[in-house]
């Protein structure tokens, strides 16, 4: 049996959906993680207990990739890097090696995607600059969840209506107020899209995406989440107190930046994804070299019937996602055959690619860590990371539940408000 498959040392199935540009960008990132990743796994992780030195040293280096700066448009010194199949790649690429890394250079390219897609030349002229330098490391935060809930204002039934954080158009600027939580690089970036409401009762109308750029008067940061995996990231939260911004810092305007908020998690859900996978994969390289030496009853661990059906079910598991994933990225790089990105059909395929591809990994984590026995729990191996890695995944956009409800939209008008005359009686009697 092959130690990796050819197909992801390939990614043949994908290689004619690629741009010469997009084939280079992940041939460099695999060696990238293969070369600078890979070897200090474990220093990462232990970073993130002290000061997060190597991590941001790492950061850094990743820079000239373009894994970040690279999705600005060419006039704005990026590589106008946009496709959804792209960057589910890549982020499959870095989730074999530290999914973290890749997370916290999401939260720019989530934070730009709305200026970019509308061409908010205002925004894309202030804050892309920051993103394009090579020498110093500009992180980005696109801040939805609220202390009441996240998945209030991922639900796109809510129609905005679960956003407390107000933006207030007043003398010619935004005037904003609220309180956010769980964002990644909340505290360490400078370019903030923050999801905020003009008016609750407008319903999407009144969804509102504005940047803001830290430091500002009126910003306040409430510190770090301590979490168990994805620690190479950081999450956290800040309130907005009267930060005036200009105008023009809106994304698009009324009901442009809610379809905007849809897109970007129909694409965030791809993205993530792809990450489960990559860390899925990087589980079964392990697993599978563990096994090879490690004898149990006179052979290796994997020649046991038992184990290799289990190994089977891994490398199932991995490609069911992996091919689950590409479908989803080419039917959202495709809008004009598939439908918009902000469209119930589309949320509904990323979605179940992101709920399918996480459980994978969960369960691809959790049976490898059962054929190590003792060793899959400890921090000798890596497979103890990627399994709590792979549950973090689970958690974020909308949640395990909010996400299979976005799944089911898309095949029937499922109302989670439906009430019928029996329920409405036997609400009234009791
Ligand atoms: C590592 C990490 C990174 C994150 N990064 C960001 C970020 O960059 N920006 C940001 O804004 N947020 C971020 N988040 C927050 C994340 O998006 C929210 O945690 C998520 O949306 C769920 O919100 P919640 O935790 O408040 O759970 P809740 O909204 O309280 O939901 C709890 C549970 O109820 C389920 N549920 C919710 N509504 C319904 C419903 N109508 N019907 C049935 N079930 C439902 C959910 O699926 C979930 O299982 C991050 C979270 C994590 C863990």
């Amino acid at each position: 049996m092959a130690q990796v498959s050819i197909e992801r040392k390939e990614n043949r199935f994908v290689q004619e959906l690629l741009s010469p540009s997009d084939k280079l960008l992940l041939s460099s990132t695999r060696d990238f993680v293969d070369e600078q990743i890979m070897p200090v796994r474990r220093e990462l992780d232990e970073s993130t207990r002290s000061d997060y030195g190597l991590v941001e040293e790492t950061l850094k280096k990743m820079l000239p990739l373009g894994l970040q700066g690279g999705f600005l448009p060419e006039e704005y010194g990026g590589m106008g890097l946009s496709s959804a199949l792209t960057t589910a790649l890549l982020a499959e690429e870095m989730g074999r090696g530290d999914a973290a890394l890749f997370t916290s250079l999401m939260g720019g390219i989530l934070a730009m995607r709305p200026a970019i897609k509308t061409d908010n030349r205002e925004v894309l002229e202030h804050f892309a600059p920051r993103f394009v330098q090579e020498d110093e490391l500009c992180l980005g935060c696109f801040a939805a969840t609220e202390p009441q809930g996240g998945s209030d204002i991922e639900n796109a039934d809510l129609m905005g209506s679960g956003i407390t954080c107000a933006a207030a158009l007043r003398d010619g600027q935004w005037v904003m107020d609220g309180t956010k939580v769980w964002s990644v690089n909340a505290g360490l970036a400078g370019a903030y899209c923050v999801v905020a409401s003009t008016d609750q009762s407008l319903g999407d109308e009144g969804i509102a995406l504005v940047y803001v750029e830290v430091p500002t008067q009126g910003f306040t940061f409430l510190g770090f989440e301590d979490k168990e995996g994805l620690r190479g990231s950081r999450q956290g939260g800040f309130e907005l107190k009267g930060v005036r911004v200009p105008e023009g810092w809106r994304a698009a305007g009324p009901g442009w930046d809610a379809e905007l908020l849809w897109d970007n998690q129909a694409f965030a859900r791809i993205v993530s994804a792809g990450l489960a996978i990559g860390m899925a994969q990087g589980t079964l390289d392990e697993v599978l070299a563990f096994t090879t030496d490690r004898i149990a009853a006179g052979k290796p661990i994997r020649q046991h019937t038992v184990c290799a059906t289990m190994l089977a079910d891994i490398a199932m598991g991995i490609q069911a996602g992996r091919d689950n994933y590409v479908n989803a990225a080419y039917l959202y790089d495709r809008p004009e055959v598939y439908g918009d990105g902000a469209s119930v059909h589309m949320l509904s395929r990323a979605s179940a690619a992101k709920v399918f591809c996480c459980d994978a990994a969960i369960n691809v984590t959790n049976r490898a860590m059962e054929l190590m026995g003792s060793y899959g729990y400890v921090t000798d191996y890596y497979v103890e990371k990627y399994w709590r890695d792979a549950k973090t995944l689970q958690l974020w956009e909308g949640g395990a539940q909010l996400s299979r409800l976005d799944v089911v939209r898309g095949y029937y008008d499922f109302d989670q408000f439906h009430r019928n005359e029996l329920y409405e009686r036997i609400r009234e009697i009791s």
